[in-house]
């Protein structure tokens, strides 16, 4: 039976190709991306990665070095279940969420990578195998754009292949906020799907407001319009703001993710590989929201959770986001008439360019 016999750690920071803004984080002009490599002892090899604000990374670095790293060494590296659950018990307590779930998920990634490479499948097979034609959005972010970068920037998205499209909320008036919706949906017409993000931009009184102002623009949904862990708040706008409601970036356990939909709270759940503790649990929320007549969709990470999704029967969108690896994979994801096709590599199919990235690293 093979071993896990090495895993190495990289911490990487990445500039983003111009400056974005969404509500909650502010302007980003660069991100963190902490790398996770693991081998066997049958020469078979995994990676995983995650992306987050600049300056968080490290974090993240010291807890895989310091206690993940030694779980898994000498770990049979089919036992990805066993695996994830000594990393859990012994880093909850510190944990029980971010950046615990963070670290645990690149390193929970790197392992099903390793294991679709070893057995020869695509993850999107191993996973399932539902369908690797997934709908796909733009996720873009563009808060600090004025209103003709903006319209830009969805014809660009348009011109890319995508049928849907989001656009992000939290100006400090509502009636800015309108008039960019406004002004997106006569744009961009009645056909191409629209998605809002508000990044928690509101309280509970400010969003039933606007979730009302904004149900003449048969939005798809708006993503989370409250802080992410008011449940029963999020119950109430679901019930009285006419228009569907998405989160799930923001949940770091599968519990978290349990107590939002047992609220009533959410017509899209969108859990995020990265955030809420890796492929493991995110396949769990997707038989979750199932289980209760929901779909699922994701946040970040197209590239792998296009994976997930095609092995999902739930599946509803992929977003297509903006912190995207494109210029460091050899394979960027293409979507066709609003569609994106989970690749037929082995692993998750994502080449890095190495050499590229080294430019980029900081330990
Ligand atoms: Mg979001």
């Amino acid at each position: 039976m093979a071993k896990i016999d090495k895993i190495e750690t990289t911490l990487y920071r990445l500039p983003l190709p111009e400056k974005i803004e969404a509500a909650s984080s502010g302007v980003l002009t660069d991100i963190d991306m902490v790398m996770v490599r693991v081998w066997d002892s049958d020469g078979a090899q995994g990676c995983g990665y995650n992306p987050l604000f600049s300056g968080q990374g490290s974090a993240l670095v010291e807890i895989i070095n310091n206690v993940c790293a030694e779980i898994v060494l000498q770990e049979d590296p089919s036992r990805i279940e066993w695996i994830w659950h000594k990393m859990w018990r012994r880093l909850h307590y510190a944990g029980r969420g971010a950046p615990v779930s963070f670290a645990i998920a690149a390193v929970d990634t790197a392992l099903w990578d390793l294991k679709a490479n070893s057995l020869n499948l695509p993850l999107w097979r191993l996973l399932g195998g539902f369908n690797p034609e997934v709908k796909a959005y733009a996720g873009n972010i563009d808060l600090n754009f004025p209103v003709d970068k903006l319209l830009a920037g969805a014809d660009r998205s348009l011109n890319d292949g995508h049928r849907s499209i989001k656009m992000r909320l939290g100006k400090p008036s509502l009636k800015e906020d309108l008039s960019r919706v406004e002004a997106m949906r006569n744009h961009i017409g009645s056909d191409v799907e629209l998605m809002a993000d508000a990044n928690e931009a509101w309280r509970p009184d400010q969003a039933l407001r606007a979730l009302r102002a904004l149900r003449e623009f048969d939005l798809v949904w708006v993503e989370e319009p409250i802080q992410p862990d008011n449940f029963v708040a999020y119950a109430h706008l679901r019930n009285n703001g006419g228009v569907p409601l998405s989160a799930g970036e923001n949940l770091h356990t599968l519990a978290e993710f349990a107590a939002l939909i047992s609220a009533g709270g959410i017509d899209f759940p969108e859990p995020d590989l990265a955030t809420c503790g890796g492929i493991t649990p995110w396949m769990k929320i997707g038989h979750l929201a199932d289980a209760h007549g929901l779909p699922v969709t994701s946040h970040g990470l197209h590239d792998i959770h296009v994976h997930l999704l095609a092995a999902s029967p739930n599946n509803a969108y992929l977003e297509v986001h903006g912190f995207g690896m494109n210029p460091y994979i050899e394979h960027p994801l293409a979507v066709k008439n609003g569609i994106a096709t989970a690749p037929d590599r082995p692993g998750h199919g994502m080449a890095f360019n190495w050499s590229l990235l080294e430019k980029f690293r900081l330990n």
